[in-house]
C-alpha cells in the first residue's frame, strides 16, 4: 500500500484550480490508484441555480521594480497569482497596485490562498513582509491568464454494498499547493475506498466524490437527482494530517441516525475527539449535501485547534504556503483512516433492535448474568439496554439515550442477539402491543 504521505507529497504542489490543468492532473492520478468514474460538466452547464465556470490557466504572473527586480513570480509558488485572476499588465502606481496584493492575516511570512471566482478581478498574493518592503512610486505588474472552456470534472469511486442505499464520502482537491487543506482529505479518503472495496460483506453502497469545492458538488448532485433519495448520510473529510484533535461536526439534521451513529461512536475511537453543531467547525461540500432540497445528514471529521477563538485557528499555516506536507505525517493520517473506518464500521453495525423476549430477561438463566455487587455499573447498563430493545430504536438512539458509546450499546446488544434473546433489522419493528 502506498502511503498517504507519498500521495501527498506527489500532488500537492500542482496547481489545482477549480477547472484547471493541474486538477486534471492529480485526478487523473489518483483514477490509477483506485476504480473511478470522472464525470465531466461543461463550462456554462447550468447546474441547478449554479452555472460551470470556465477553465482557467496562468501562464505567467510577476511584480517587477522599474529597474527590473522581480519581487514576486508564479514560477516560485502557484499561490502568488490569485486564483481566477484577471489577466493583467501594465505600469501601475504604488496606490493602484495595492488593493491588488493579497497577505495573510497573521502569518507574514506566508503567501496566502486568495480566489475569486465570481468576482472578477486581478490580484497577487505575497508575505506582508515583502508587501511592506514596496515602497517605490511605480511598479512593473504581469499576469497572463486564459479564461476558456473546459469541463469541470469530479471524480466518483463506487463501492457496492448489498443495498441501493448510499453513504457518501467527499474531499475536495481545488486548493492550488496546498497540503493539509485539502489534499489530506484526498489522501485518506482514497485509502477509505481501498478498505472498502477490499471488504466483501458491506450492507451499505458507498460513494467517494473528489471535486474543487461547492461548484463540484452541486454540479455532481444537480446531475444525480436520482440518487438523492438513496442518499441515507454522508461525511466530508478534510484537514487530517496535522497534531490537532479530531472535530466531528454534526449534520443539518441533528437528530439523523448518522449524528446519533457517529456523534456515540466518536468518544471510543479517539477519546480526544471533539464534537460541534453543523457549520461550528469549518464549511466545506457537506454544506451542499445538507442544503434544502437535497437534505443529506452529512457531517464532517477534520482536524482543528479546538479553540475557536484562536488567532490561527483551524490550524497554524490555513490557507496560506505554510500549508505543506512538513504539516502532516502518516501516523496521523493513518489515525484518520483508522477514524473514518471506525465510524463506518460503527454505521454498517447501527440497526434496530427488535427483543425476541417478552418481560425481563431471566439474565442467569440465560448466562448473561452481570453481578450487581462487584460491577453495579455493567449491571444497570445491561438492564438499560435490554429495557430498551422493543424495535423502535436503533443501536445508536440506545447510546444516545443512555449517554454511552456505540461500542458500548452495541458489545451488549451483540451479546443479546448471540444468545438468540434479539434480533436486527435495518427497519423500525416495533413489538409493543399497540392501545388505541
Ligand atoms: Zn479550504
Amino acid at each position: 500500500m502506498a502511503a498517504m504521505m507519498d500521495l501527498i507529497n506527489e500532488l500537492w504542489f500542482l496547481p489545482r484550480n477549480l477547472v484547471s490543468d493541474g486538477y486534471d492532473q492529480a485526478l487523473a492520478r489518483l483514477a490509477r490508484e483506485v476504480p473511478m468514474t470522472i464525470h465531466e460538466y461543461p463550462t456554462g452547464e447550468p447546474c441547478w441555480t449554479w452555472k460551470v465556470p470556465e477553465k482557467w490557466t496562468c501562464d505567467e504572473g510577476f511584480l517587477d521594480s522599474m529597474d527590473g527586480r522581480r519581487i514576486v513570480d508564479v514560477k516560485d509558488h502557484p499561490l502568488h497569482v490569485v486564483s481566477y485572476s484577471l489577466p493583467f499588465e501594465g505600469v501601475v502606481s504604488r496606490e493602484e497596485l495595492l488593493p491588488h496584493l493579497h497577505t495573510h492575516k497573521t502569518l507574514p511570512d506566508a503567501i496566502p490562498f486568495v480566489f475569486k471566482y465570481y468576482e472578477r478581478d486581478w490580484g497577487l498574493s505575497l508575505p506582508q513582509t515583502v508587501k511592506s518592503s514596496l515602497t517605490d512610486e511605480q511598479y512593473r505588474v504581469v499576469i497572463r491568464t486564459r479564461f476558456e472552456p473546459g469541463t469541470l470534472k469530479v471524480g466518483e469511486v463506487l463501492i457496492p454494498g448489498r443495498s441501493s442505499q448510499c453513504f457518501m464520502l467527499a474531499a475536495h482537491l481545488c486548493h492550488p499547493a496546498l497540503a493539509n487543506d485539502d489534499m489530506s482529505g484526498v489522501a485518506v479518503g482514497i485509502q477509505v475506498a481501498k478498505a472498502l472495496l477490499a471488504q466483501k460483506d458491506l450492507h451499505f453502497t458507498y460513494r467517494l466524490l473528489i471535486l474543487p469545492e461547492t461548484i463540484g458538488s452541486v454540479a455532481y448532485l444537480s446531475h444525480h437527482e436520482d440518487l438523492i433519495p438513496n442518499m441515507v448520510g454522508g461525511l466530508f473529510l478534510e484537514i487530517m494530517g496535522n497534531d490537532q484533535p479530531f472535530a466531528l461536526q454534526h449534520s443539518f439534521q441533528p437528530e439523523s441516525q448518522p449524528d446519533r451513529c457517529f456523534g456515540s461512536a466518536i468518544a471510543d475511537i479517539s477519546p480526544t475527539a471533539q464534537q460541534a453543531a453543523y457549520r461550528r467547525v469549518i464549511d466545506n461540500d457537506e454544506r451542499q449535501f445538507n442544503a434544502p432540497g437535497v437534505r443529506v445528514p452529512m457531517l464532517s471529521l477534520s482536524r482543528v485547534i479546538p479553540e475557536k477563538s484562536h488567532p490561527n485557528w483551524p490550524y497554524v499555516g490555513y490557507h496560506s504556503s505554510h500549508d505543506t506536507p512538513d504539516l502532516l505525517n502518516e501516523e496521523r493520517l493513518r489515525e484518520a483512516l483508522d477514524a473514518v473506518l471506525g465510524l463506518l464500521r460503527a454505521w454498517e453495525n447501527n440497526q434496530y433492535v427488535v427483543n425476541l423476549f417478552k418481560g425481563e430477561i431471566f439474565c442467569s438463566g440465560h448466562n448473561i448474568w452481570i453481578d450487581h455487587q462487584t460491577n453495579p455499573a455493567g449491571h444497570r447498563r445491561l438492564f438499560e439496554i435490554m429495557e430498551r430493545l422493543d424495535g423502535s430504536r436503533t443501536v445508536a438512539d440506545i447510546a444516545v439515550e443512555l449517554d454511552i458509546s456505540f461500542q458500548a450499546a452495541w458489545e451488549v446488544v451483540s451479546l443479546l442477539v448471540e444468545r438468540g434473546l434479539a434480533d436486527l433489522s435495518r427497519k423500525p419493528h416495533p413489538t409493543s402491543p399497540v392501545r388505541d
